[in-house]
């Protein structure tokens, strides 16, 4: 046999496993939505909400001298912002640049040998580069100092009214004109939950973490601990938790016989969270005092220890037991970087736009030239299409509700078969055979006409396309019908009709007998009444 075209077969399965696999990835939307925020998003202060600002050094200085013309003021680079440590060293290495003084937490010092902070404390430590009258002959001076600071500050630096104390940040980056926090140049990755300059860090861009369930802890409050009150830890053995736990009973006044519910709040803070410190307990009846070391790292540390690194998997199942997801407390759930989400586009973060029904998205693209500037529509343009193209094949295949965060995972198979198809006809191959099995599964009935209208696309681009299917729409449509019957399994497998929808029709088959109305799967007469229901909770869609 000769002519063959390749076949690929768009099969009615989930996708993938992969909890990083979503709807985005999976049609592309997400490369290009994230080249079109690193191009033409504009950023905001995640401090204050303010745009941010980033300027040219000469912008700078004439910045400087429009708002500081005849006042004393102070270059200042910034070299360490809120965070702890003595900076013994950074201070002897500013001395031996050549330099004397610094501003140290919003006061200017003189710095000498050994100076140095409070290594517990959060510090802002910025170097006075210089201290000028602004004035037009001293332009040079400022212009020198300027490009010092910036070379000190990595590419950031501040200027003070030494009078009025007023403080001014100016940046090369991206930096908010109150506080001088600063976001590096917006690029791809930066809008990516799977690389580490987007994702959030608390949990990994996973959008959740695990958590400890205390309900899963101390299922029974009414429990004592001898009696598996501490789910984890089980009834009563002797061993050395359980005697960890007695030392901790008897400094706060309980026993293993009391009920959890009524341990005092102190103590069932340190089984859960853990102590480590030496309780004295005195003992009443023989009149001495004795010191216990308590090293207890605490029920909770212990789970979520054994969930992360017990080599051995029946471990983590076990700690995974007791553990749950919960939204991630940092980002919320939006998978990124507090910074990448204050990249907004029409007032939208890629968070936000990534969350909208496709319906609402492809709405929000066809706003994007309205409210876009010239220069950011020239950008946004070619990307903008690439995106609607995708945005449309996913709609004409009736998946206008899903978004694009949506995880890949929970997509049902239908679902997955008609993502994998929107992503065929964008592909725009031509002469191959594609195969689709059930592809209206799951489908609603006025989608119907859309799936049908995108197979025809793609026959119409220069396909073959077989499809396996019981739906009398797609059924009437086909150009060419097989009909295998005469019944299901090994009563049938024979192909007892074929040719256009006329011929079918015309033949003398069960399928042609419900197509003409011979027969048809009567609506009961009367339906059986619900033994129960199945409630469902916060369900959309
Ligand atoms: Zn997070």
């Amino acid at each position: 046999i000769e002519g063959l075209s390749p076949v690929i077969s768009i099969e009615q399965k989930t996708t993938s496993r992969n909890p990083r696999s979503t709807v985005g990835t999976v049609t592309e939307l997400s490369d290009f939505l994230r080249l079109l925020f690193a191009r033409a998003s504009r950023a905001y202060s995640y401090e204050t909400g303010e745009a941010m600002v980033s300027y040219t050094d000469s912008k700078i200085i004439s910045l400087i001298n429009e708002r500081f013309t005849g006042k004393r003021i102070a270059v200042l680079a910034p070299v360490v912002r809120s965070r702890k440590g003595h900076y013994r060293e950074l201070f002897e290495q500013i001395i031996r640049m050549g330099f004397v003084r610094a501003r140290v937490d919003g006061e200017i010092v003189e710095i000498s040998g050994g100076y140095r902070l409070d290594r517990y404390k959060t510090h802002d430590v910025e170097i006075v580069i210089d201290r000028i009258r602004v004035a037009a002959t001293a332009e040079a001076r400022i212009a020198q100092s300027v490009e010092t600071a910036m070379s000190h500050g990595k590419g950031t630096i501040a200027i003070i009214d030494l009078d009025s104390g007023e403080l001014a940040y100016f940046s090369r980056q991206l930096m908010c004109p109150t506080t001088g926090i600063a976001y590096q140049e917006p690029e791809p990755n930066t809008f990516s939950f799977n690389s580490p300059k987007g994702a959030c860090p608390h949990c990994d861009g996973l959008g959740t973490t695990k958590e400890v369930n205390l309900d899963k802890v101390m299922p029974d409050l009414q429990k004592t601990i001898r009696k598996g009150g501490l789910a984890p830890v089980g009834e009563y053995k002797k061993n050395w938790i359980f005697n960890q736990l007695e030392i901790i009973a008897m400094k706060y006044g309980f026993s293993l016989d009391t009920s959890v519910a009524d341990i005092p709040k102190e103590a069932l803070d340190i089984i859960l969270n853990g102590t480590n410190e030496v309780m004295t307990i005195e003992h009443k009846a023989i009149g001495v005092t004795k010191e216990y070391k308590v090293n207890f790292e605490g029920v909770i540390h212990f789970i979520a220890n054994q969930s992360k690194d017990a080599k051995s998997r029946t471990i983590q199942r076990w700690a995974d037991d007791f553990m749950e997801n919960v939204n991630c407390g940092t980002c919320g759930g939006a998978r990124l970087r507090k910074e990448s989400l204050h990249f907004k586009i029409v007032g939208q973060s890629i968070s936000d736009v990534s969350t909208m029904s496709l319906l609402d998205f492809n709405n929000w693209i066809d706003s994007l030239p309205n409210h876009l500037n010239e220069k950011e529509w020239k950008i946004a343009c070619e990307i903008s299409k690439e995106l609607k193209a995708r945005t449309a094949f996913l709609l004409d295949v009736g998946l206008g509700y899903l978004n694009i965060n949506r995880s890949a995972r929970s997509l049902s198979g239908g679902e997955a078969q008609r993502i994998r198809l929107a992503t065929q006809i964008g592909s725009q191959l031509v002469n191959v055979l594609y195969i689709l099995d059930e592809p209206s599964i799951g489908l609603h009935q006025r989608d119907n006409a859309r799936l049908i209208h995108s197979l025809k696309q793609l026959r119409d681009i220069g396909n073959s396309v077989i499809v396996v299917e019981h739906d009398k729409e797609m059924i009437e449509t086909a150009d060419h019908i097989l009909d295998i019957g005469p019944r299901a399994g090994i009563h049938g497998g024979y192909v007892v009709a074929q040719g256009a929808i006329e011929d079918i029709l015309k033949a003398d088959t069960i399928t042609a007998d419900y197509l003409n109305g011979k027969r048809n799967v009567p609506t009961p007469a009367t339906r059986r009444s619900p033994s129960g229901y199945i409630n469902l909770y916060g369900a959309t869609g």
